[in-house]
């Protein structure tokens, strides 16, 4: 079996304006010949325009969430559906962010996974362990444990990865040894297989946690790394750039 592509994909959070757009074209012309797929997620106000300004270009646009609905009366949401419409590519789904300041579950999780895929969005799925959780010696099983519940049985045969992203290394300047890195992603593998047989093989594990130039490298090349999840090195194009071209 051939190892997929990595993917780096850019977390913008609620940041950037139509001046950000920028960035984003200073990252489309500095990719090419970059072994990685990449891609931008921008806030949603942002992805029509930045689809608009990427086109013909290599890097793909997402989103940060998406409703499980595909519409309806949920005010200030937005769903799959417009976020392919506005030209959205792939969806981050379950980020801690969301777990937590939004109460979002394993299960609500899922089904977000399930509508991104009803709007043919490739879904980037969030997983992590918080810090009293790895203190207790935790993560393992709250990282296998998210991974059953959020990824639906949906996924199987079609693209799209999981993102370890200890809860404790988002913003931080924190981030785990590298052995610490490999050990979680080898139980997320595990977990893959045991769910999607072969092809759970095949599906990136991306790791995301203040990942910047000087950290890219090794991280990037540990064991089970497929790529990476970057929030706030990739708002300047020149360190998202650093970080892509560390692979
Ligand atoms: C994130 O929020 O997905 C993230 C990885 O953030 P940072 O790189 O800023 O730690």
């Amino acid at each position: 079996m051939t190892a997929p592509q990595p993917l780096i994909a850019g977390n913008w959070k609620m940041n950037g304006l139509a001046a950000s757009l920028d960035e984003a074209r200073a990252v489309a012309a500095g990719v090419a010949g970059s072994a990685a797929r990449v891609a931008i997620c921008p806030p949603a106000t942002l992805i029509h325009r930045m689809s608009e300004a990427l086109a013909g270009t290599t890097v793909l646009v997402g989103g940060q969430d998406g409703h499980a609905e595909a519409s309806g009366a949920f005010t200030g949401d937005v769903a799959a559906e417009q976020l392919a419409d506005a030209g959205a590519k792939l969806v981050i789904l379950g980020h801690s962010e969301r777990r937590a300041g939004y109460r979002e579950t394993d299960a609500l999780v899922a089904a977000k996974v399930k509508a991104a895929l009803r709007a043919g969005l490739e879904p980037i799925v969030c997983v992590g362990e918080t810090i009293d959780e790895r203190k207790a010696g935790r993560a393992l099983e709250v990282v296998t444990g998210q991974v059953r519940g959020s990824l639906p049985a949906e996924l199987a045969g079609t693209t799209f990865s999981v993102a370890y992203e200890p809860v404790w290394a988002i913003g931080t300047g924190l981030t785990p040894t590298t052995p610490e890195i490999e050990e979680v992603h080898r139980a997320i593998r595990a977990t893959l297989v045991e769910k999607f047989g072969e092809a759970g093989k095949s599906v990136p594990i991306l790791y995301g946690g203040s990942v910047k130039p000087a950290n890219a490298a090794e991280i990037l090349h540990a064991d089970e790394v497929g790529g990476a999840l970057v929030g706030g090195a990739s708002l300047k194009a020149a360190d998202f750039l650093g970080i892509i071209r560390a692979l």
